[in-house]
């Protein structure tokens, strides 16, 4: 899978005039190579040029990680010591390209890399390296779109499991460290667990905490991993005990709303629509203002990404389009409310990727 995406990089070089790409530890140097590479304070590059074969520049000690992944079957190795200089083997490889070409640079290799290529490179034309991956991540595959599947029904499966742990006494912490080995059992990697009980609730990034749950507490649990290189991203609503008073009205108009903007998912519809469909079910009820974030964002090989369901993106949604559709309601010293789902554009329509019931479930 991921030979065909260095030979898809090149053809997108080659559609964006830009002549080489440079990729340090990232999700971009993930989905290219399959390599997850530790982010040192040595260099490891990618060096994609649109004309040329790749390499791959690791630091020695770094060569039996970098082989193990497979990457070398796909670029060549070239490893450097601990008092050579790996600057000059990019140069060296990107030859001519080094003196006056156009090079994209991936948007987060560090600032000390960059600063050092730009140094060696002065006459080059710098670019974001987004300006050609962005073609790439934004469509999944086939293969992605099921490695998104999988990944959306491991976690479905984690949340069928979460009422049994939401007992009055036990801390958001507690909770937190079970669903963490819950998701383990189907995903490689815990990316984030948020418990947020009562008042929490209001804060949708809330830092799982110390606080014991109580009857009547409302809980948003929003959570995630990465299974075979792919990530999660699901969010329900639980009570302990019984619902707290407010929330069953609430949390129905959320249902709808999330319900609408799912529907809504189609081909050609701009992105910022789906926004606007959650936002204005929300805004008819009276509940507009306490919707503080955007619909949504892109997942694949990151957890955010894009395409942003937000206002102002005017992109046209397109077939193999991954994103969250994940409006909530937060009622500051009271408790929020959040429905996540993972879906995918489809020739004609829309695909859930998550499945499991989105009513609020009383627990404990
Ligand atoms: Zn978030
Ligand atoms: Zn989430
Ligand atoms: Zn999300």
């Amino acid at each position: 899978m991921h030979d065909h995406r260095l030979d898809r990089a090149r053809a997108a070089l080659r559609d964006q005039g830009v002549d080489a790409l440079l990729v340090g530890p990232s999700a971009d140097l993930r989905y290219l190579t399959g390599y997850h590479a530790l982010p040192l304070e040595r260099l490891t590059l990618l060096v994609v040029p649109a004309a040329d074969e790749p390499i791959l520049i690791v630091p020695e000690l770094e060569s039996a990680r970098a082989r193990g992944s497979g990457a070398d079957q796909l670029a060549e190795l070239r490893t450097f010591g601990e008092l050579d200089d790996p600057v000059s083997l990019v140069v060296d490889h990107l030859g001519s390209q080094a003196a006056s070409g156009r090079l994209a640079v991936q948007d987060r290799l560090w600032a000390s890399f960059t600063l050092a290529l730009q140094r060696a490179m002065p006459r080059a034309d710098w670019v974001a390296g987004s300006t050609v991956m962005r073609s790439l991540r934004l469509i999944k595959t086939a293969e992605e779109v099921e490695a998104l599947r999988a990944v959306g029904a491991a976690i479905d499966a984690v949340h069928a499991r979460v009422p049994e742990l939401l007992r009055p006494g036990r801390t958001e912490a507690a909770v937190g460290r079970d669903i963490a080995e819950l998701i383990l059992e189907d995903h490689d990697e815990v990316n984030f667990v948020i418990v947020a009980s009562g008042p929490n609730g209001a804060s949708p990034h809330h830092e799982t905490g110390e606080r014991e749950l109580e009857p009547g507490d409302a809980v948003v649990v929003d959570i995630g991993g990465t299974r075979n290189g792919y990530c999660s991203d699901m969010t329900r609503n639980y009570a302990v005990v019984e619902l707290p008073e407010g929330y069953q009205q609430l949390h129905r108009v959320l249902e709808e709303a999330q319900d609408m903007a799912v529907d809504a998912v189609r081909p050609d519809v701009p992105a910022e629509h789906i926004d606007r469909v959650a936002r204005d079910h929300l805004t008819t009820a009276g509940l507009g203002e306490y919707f503080i974030h955007r619909t949504g964002h892109g997942i694949g090989v990151e957890e955010h990404e894009e395409p942003w369901i937000v206002a102002g993106n005017r992109e046209p949604l397109q077939p193999g389009m991954a994103f969250s559709v994940e409006p909530g309601v937060y009622l500051p010293g009271r408790f929020g409310a959040r429905i996540e789902d993972i879906v995918v554009v489809t020739t004609d329509g829309v695909e859930r990727l998550n499945h499991r019931p989105r009513h609020a479930v009383v627990a404990g």
